[in-house]
């Protein structure tokens, strides 16, 4: 009889799925750092994973069951303690008997059936389904199990704590705070609510205390939602314990405060910045989320189109030069400049960025936060950056005019300048820095491209509904109906798998300006915003609407989302 390892060396090599020379390759990674062979065959992107589940359910006569269509009885979910159920990534779909139907993504993994069985004595049924369901229903119906488990630590947390009720008000001493935030259920009540918003994919948690309870919410695809609400009592408990973990000042009330931290949450390290706030009420504590694990900073995932991605590339082979990136807070500007950034980065070349703060290390980056409290600004960093002569620098921002002026010498003598300033539209950019103060002929003799961006949400594949829109309504919004053939669009409805908000991840819509003979000549003029965008779009520039009407075209977003992001043409 075949091992294991021949097992799937055979069903590989048969399917064609890889050479002889890949597999090589990947056994001898699995004999350096041990794993299962097919996740060392995935992520070595020999072959996609929805590729493995499907030649495995062929090669072993296993059904490949669609878990999105399938409701798990939550005593069936309990059967498996989920870092079991993650660890191996399977999870009980239902029971006769002492046997169990298990949806596993790979039925060859020998290790998950030999603990299950030791573990509980159970007769195994192996069904396959794909990765990204299995991992969706884990983090589905543990968290659900999670939520009943909060509602028994907050009575935990309420009795452990002896509050000091004067004048109807919730006072803690000092010494209180320290000892409650060091306590189990303290730090099971944070935990909890931060690997559940690690799970949502949120990038923002707001703790905030009302006028008499305590609400959570999460920022999602950059919207804000309700998450929990908890009695008063908990505000306490929960501020502090994330006082400490930033290290701030846990006796000081008054006062903001501003700290980070590192944890780890399901098995990776994220990143928080903390931001405490007095408010009326007591203390609002918001924390912002940099999970490496959900941003991806390689360009060419981020959602641009060929065209940008093109542009982007050409200006950035320049050597010197001025390159701006515009769009409101949260439009994802800084993710797109790192992403350009990695995309340069090579060992003959000196990068450096100023930033406040620093939000991702860049590998072989040097990156410098600014401390204006101190004197030490964005113009400051400049000066200091300039006088080791780096051939690309990126500014986080550019708050004022003395940055300004030194970014553009700077971009005239020889460097390559990133930045991002708060304008909403491309040719806004250009009349923002006339505005700052910039002469005209400097803004055309520094800057090559400008660039406005917005995160676009994706509507959710599993819930969305299709319908028809008449050729009227269509062209009242202006879409571009000559390229398609049948006027079927995208409703977002919610499901369980997009939390019910009938979207699930972003994309990027850009519009690129840039620089004809004809714009320099408006910007020597210091004509109005609307005239430079008219004449680009004349000569072929995109506008952020038509690059959302793109994305509705291709069925991944809503008509709706379009006009909540983008503004009319
Ligand atoms: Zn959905």
């Amino acid at each position: 009889m075949l091992s294991i390892k021949d097992r799937l060396s055979e069903i590989f090599i048969n399917n064609k799925l890889i050479t002889e020379g890949q597999l090589d390759q990947a056994l001898k990674a699995q004999a350096g750092r041990g794993g299962k062979l097919s996740d060392i065959i995935v992520e070595l992107k020999f072959i996609k994973q929805a590729q493995l589940s499907d030649t495995l359910s062929k090669s072993l006569a296993l059904p490949l069951f669609d878990l999105k269509c399938f409701k798990i009885d939550s005593d069936i979910v309990k059967i498996i303690p989920a870092d079991i159920a993650r660890l191996y990534q399977i999870i009980p779909l239902s029971k006769e008997g002492d046997s169990i139907n298990l949806a596993m993504t790979d039925p060859l993994n020998i290790l998950a059936i030999h603990s299950l069985r030791e573990f509980r004595g159970l007769k195994l049924n192996p069904i396959i389904s794909s990765f990204q369901d299995i991992n969706q229903a884990i983090d589905l119906y543990y968290s659900a199990a999670a939520k009943v488990n909060i509602d028994n630590l907050v009575r935990e947390l309420i009795s452990s704590i002896e509050i000091v009720k004067r004048k109807k008000e919730v006072f803690f001493s000092e010494q209180e705070l320290e000892r409650i935030s060091r306590e189990a259920p303290a730090i099971k009540a944070t935990n909890m609510v931060l690997e559940e918003a690690i799970k949502k994919k949120a990038s923002e948690v707001l703790i905030e205390p009302l006028d008499n309870k305590l609400r959570i919410r999460f920022r999602i695809d950059g919207l804000l939602q309700e998450q929990d609400v908890f009695p008063m009592d908990m505000h306490a408990p929960i501020v502090s314990r994330i006082k400490v973990m930033a290290e701030l000042d846990i006796a000081e009330h008054g006062i903001p405060q501003d700290g980070c931290f590192k944890t780890n949450i399901l098995g990776r390290q994220v990143d928080f910045n903390i931001f405490i706030l007095p408010t009326s009420y007591g203390e609002k504590a918001a924390l912002r989320i940099l999970d490496k694990a959900q941003v991806s900073l390689d360009i060419k995932e981020l959602g641009f189109s060929d065209y940008c991605l093109g542009i982007l590339a050409r200006v950035s082979c320049l050597s010197h030069g001025m390159i701006l990136v515009c769009g409101p807070a949260g439009s994802g500007k800084t993710i797109t400049l790192y992403a350009v950034l990695k995309s340069l980065n090579s060992l003959d070349k000196n990068i450096v960025t100023i930033e406040d703060p620093v939000e991702f290390q860049l590998e072989g980056v040097n990156q410098v936060t600014v401390k204006p409290e101190i004197g030490f600004s964005f113009a400051a960093g400049m000066r200091s950056t300039l006088l080791q002569d780096p051939n690309i620098i990126m500014i986080g921002e550019i708050p004022d005019y003395e940055t300004v002026d030194i970014a553009i010498k700077s971009a005239l003598t020889g460097h390559l300048v990133f930045s991002t300033l708060q304008a909403t539209t491309a040719a806004g950019a250009v009349s923002q820095l006339v505005n700052m103060g910039v002469e005209p002929y400097l803004i055309n003799s520094s800057l090559v491209c400008v660039m406005a961006q917005r995160l676009l949400r994706k509507v959710c594949p599993y819930c969305k509904e299709a319908y028809t829109l008449n050729k009227e309504a269509a062209a009242n919004l202006k879409l571009d109906v000559h390229k398609i053939n049948k006027l079927q669009f995208y409703k977002a409805k919610g499901c369980r798998y997009c939390f019910n908000t009938g979207y699930s991840g972003r994309t990027v819509i850009a519009e690129v300006l840039q620089f004809s003979h004809k714009i320099h000549e408006l910007i020597l003029n210091r004509a109005e915003e609307y005239s430079i965008k008219q004449q680009a779009r004349l000569e072929g520039m995109q506008t952020l609407r038509e690059a959302g009407w793109g994305v509705v075209l291709k069925g991944q977003t809503t008509i709706e989302e379009v006009l909540r992001v983008s503004a009319p043409d």
